[in-house]
């Protein structure tokens, strides 16, 4: 199959290039499968016209049918296997076909790393968060904890000591940038100098207990230790990633190969979903130009 613009990964920032792409009159193909964007399964409640709380698979779905309406002919399969020629690129997925485009745009999105003891899974979205940005309003004037070793762990710490009635910043070690740890001792994070072995409550979170044996009451666990991002599709169309993992995009989304366009979280924090549809909109109209050179 041939298309103008391919776009890899059906989460905000992709669905929304595949709108911006479909409507400009590209030939567009959007992959990936909606269900593991990092939004679904979410509630949100600081997206731009949406008062109160949406729900992210609701965003996605109309997200879908947005760009179906405008003429883009929608995959859910994942990419298996990617290349770059002359300025056109080769995926292959998983039916086993192969979509041929002038233009690509990689929204692949980033998962959270996890830190894999009991209770973290049964609880999230019950105290358990990967996002003090999204979800810090949910904890007014309870105890939370920010569990993590560097600057986004530090970031969150400040944040959250501005929302919830104390904050334990749980942490073994420290690589956050100093500055940043003191801001957010000055905004009365407590640092615990401990790991947390197992996170507990009924039906919600109500304590994390600690390798020392120490036991923290709180209501919200805060896992802030980074993620990792799928940077081998780029790499395969010869986009190196940077040292952290993410893809360097323009403010056209342009990477350093020419026709190939990146957005959404795979470029950076903050991961939030404003910032993944807005440089969404701009990839999916930047590649549809540039297919038609
Ligand atoms: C628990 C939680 C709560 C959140 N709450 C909020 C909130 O309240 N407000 C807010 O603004 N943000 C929130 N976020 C952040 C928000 O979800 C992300 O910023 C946003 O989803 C990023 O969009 P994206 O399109 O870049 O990536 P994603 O939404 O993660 O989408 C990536 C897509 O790429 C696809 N993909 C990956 N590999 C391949 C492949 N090989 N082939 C094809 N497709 C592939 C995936 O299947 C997925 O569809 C939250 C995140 C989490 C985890």
């Amino acid at each position: 199959m041939n298309a103008d613009v391919v776009v890899i990964g059906s989460g905000p920032a992709g669905i929304q290039a595949a709108i911006s792409s479909s409507r400009r009159k590209a030939d567009t193909v959007l992959l990936g499968k909606p269900s593991n964007s990092a939004i679904s399964g979410t509630e949100i409640e600081n997206y731009f016209g949406f008062a109160g709380v949406t729900g992210g698979d609701s965003l996605l779905s109309n997200g879908v049918s947005q760009a179906k309406a405008f003429g883009c002919n929608v995959i859910p399969q994942n990419v298996i296997g990617a290349s770059a020629d002359g300025g056109t690129f080769s995926m292959e997925i998983e039916s086993g076909e192969v979509i041929v485009s002038k233009a690509v745009v990689i929204a692949t999105g980033v998962s959270r790393n996890k830190l894999n003891i009991p209770g973290e899974k049964e609880f999230f979205g019950k105290g358990v968060s990967y996002c003090a940005d999204c979800d810090c309003n949910f904890y007014r004037d309870v105890p939370v904890a920010v569990v993590g070793a560097d600057s986004a762990a530090a970031a969150a710490a400040k944040l959250l000591s501005g929302y919830a009635s104390k904050v334990y910043w749980v942490t073994e070690g420290m690589v956050a940038d100093a500055r940043l740890v003191d801001e957010a001792r000055r905004a009365g994070a407590e640092i615990v100098p401990d790991v947390p072995v197992e996170i507990q409550g009924a039906s919600a979170v109500d304590a994390v207990v600690l390798k020392s044996g120490g036991r923290i009451s709180v209501n919200g666990v805060f896992i802030e230790l980074g993620g990792r991002s799928s940077v081998d599709i780029a790499m395969d169309f010869g986009v190196m990633p940077e040292a952290d993992d993410t893809i360097k995009a323009g403010a056209g989304g342009e990477t350093s190969v020419e026709g190939v366009y990146a957005c959404g979280d795979i470029t950076g924090r903050p991961w939030q979903v404003a910032k993944a549809v807005g440089q969404g909109s701009v990839a999916g109209v930047s590649a549809a130009d540039h297919s038609r050179r």
